[in-house]
């Protein structure tokens, strides 16, 4: 494990160290999200996102041809941890350019890459990844949303939900079923499809925190030309693959308080003291370090040019229990103001309570606890495979809750 960056990489991290000075504010104590409206958010994200392209610090490791940097996956992790560190407004595009646009990239044509790639990168459209349904989420190959051929077209009937971002993108990748008498995994097409397009409808999910990220959308007899196909018909597993497999290096990281912010919170709240308390401090602080140590070691691996395994699944596993953990000591610590959230009179902003309601959406998203332990049990420890029954059964000989 090596901790220092190479030279080139400590060339590189001062280069996006006085760009990002040049043009955002270091993370204050209340984040831009909360102390600007919505509207205005999305504007401010979509014009650093401009400047970012503009600049070849957009996607890192894409090649120049397509916009991107050409540069190393190395640079890429450096460039969000410098990132990380300025109050940046980067959310709507994770998963455009994170997941789908990367699978249009590999999969489409040359047609899509001239038409997408580029109006994603700068900030222009948006993208949202439409897989999961009622009945399928873990096991995203159980979709029903259906898709038939009809002449050129093809028509897609059915719901998807927890679409984040839906409600302000201008395309998605969706999952379809094309063939139900193929198993589960082997029935499958993905298309790229018009947000706008008629028969799409967006339905907003109001979450506890007050939020409005994702969304229910329906389909109703939406059209898509067969040239919108991403990969060959019933080949949908192995493109939805692609698309997971970047999820899994999109979502990671839990923004939210740590070890260090509930000790000073707990000093200032005069319970630093507490021997029970102090317990917990030690076994999140022995975590985060593990944790850390975890990530030089993938870091060291991206650094020699190799490509980090699945114990990285590891990594969510910790921080957001970890984040769900802390957000619920330091609000019992506050006794019954600890259900309030406003922000103007609550400590430390109400972060540990916004924090609180985000935490178990993020052990959720991009694969839950119990997922992510299947792969370290069957990827990194080899212990016997889950029991899958209905594997090689036709999709539509399933019994279907
Ligand atoms: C913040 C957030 C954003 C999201 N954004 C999107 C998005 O943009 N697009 C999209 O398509 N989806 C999105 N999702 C949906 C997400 O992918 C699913 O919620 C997730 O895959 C879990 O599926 P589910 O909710 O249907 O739960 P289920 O899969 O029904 O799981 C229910 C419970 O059973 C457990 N379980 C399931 N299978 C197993 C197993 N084999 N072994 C042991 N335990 C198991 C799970 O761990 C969980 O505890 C988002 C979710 C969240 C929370």
């Amino acid at each position: 494990m090596d901790f220092n960056d190479t030279p080139e990489e400590a060339e590189f991290r001062a280069e996006a160290r006085a760009f990002l000075e040049q043009h955002l504010e270091p993370k204050g104590a209340k984040p831009l999200r909360q102390r600007i409206s919505g509207e205005e958010f999305m504007k401010q994200a979509k014009a650093w996102q401009k400047i970012k392209a503009e600049n070849g610090f957009a996607q890192i490791t894409w090649p120049k041809e397509i916009g991107g940097r050409g540069g190393t996956p190395m640079q890429q992790v450096i460039w969000n941890q410098e990132e990380g560190k300025f109050d940046a407004p980067t959310g709507p595009f994770t998963i455009g350019l994170g997941m789908c646009v990367p699978t249009v990239i590999a999969f489409g044509s040359d047609e899509h890459k001239n038409r997408y790639v580029r109006p994603a990168l700068t900030g222009d459209e948006i993208w949202c990844q439409l897989f999961s349904e009622p009945a399928a989420g873990s096991d995203v190959a159980g979709v029903k949303t259906r898709a038939v051929k009809d002449g050129e077209d093809w028509v897609i009937n059915g719901q998807k939900v927890w679409t984040t971002g839906a409600h302000f993108s201008d395309y998605g990748i969706v999952l379809t079923r094309t063939d139900p008498k193929q198993p589960k995994h082997k029935g499958l097409t993905m298309f790229l499809v018009n947000m706008k397009a008629p028969g799409v409808e967006v339905r907003p999910i109001h979450q506890a925190s007050g939020g409005r990220e994702f969304n229910e959308v329906y389909f109703t007899d939406v059209r898509i030309p067969d040239s919108d196909r991403l990969g060959e018909v019933g080949a949908g597993w192995k493109v939805a693959l692609v698309t997971l497999m970047n999820e899994r290096l999109a979502v990671g990281g839990s923004p939210g308080p740590d070890w260090n912010e509930i000790m000073d919170y707990a000093r200032k709240a005069g319970t630093l003291g507490d021997a029970a308390f102090r317990e917990k401090l030690a076994d999140w602080y022995v975590a985060a370090q593990g944790y850390k140590l975890t990530k030089f070691r993938s870091q060291t691996a991206l650094s020699r040019g190799e490509t980090p395994g699945p114990e990285n699944s590891i990594g969510k596993i910790i921080t957001a229990n970890q984040l769900q953990d802390i957000c619920n000591e330091a609000i019992e610590m506050q006794g019954h103001y600890g259900l309030m959230v406003d922000e103007d009179t609550m400590p430390a902003d109400a972060l540990f309570q916004r924090s609180f309601m985000w935490a178990p959406g993020l052990r959720i998203a991009g694969g839950t606890d119990e997922i992510l332990k299947n792969i370290i049990a069957e990827r990194v420890l080899g212990l016997p495979q889950d029991v899958r029954v209905d594997k090689s059964v036709p999709f539509d000989e399933l019994k279907q809750g």
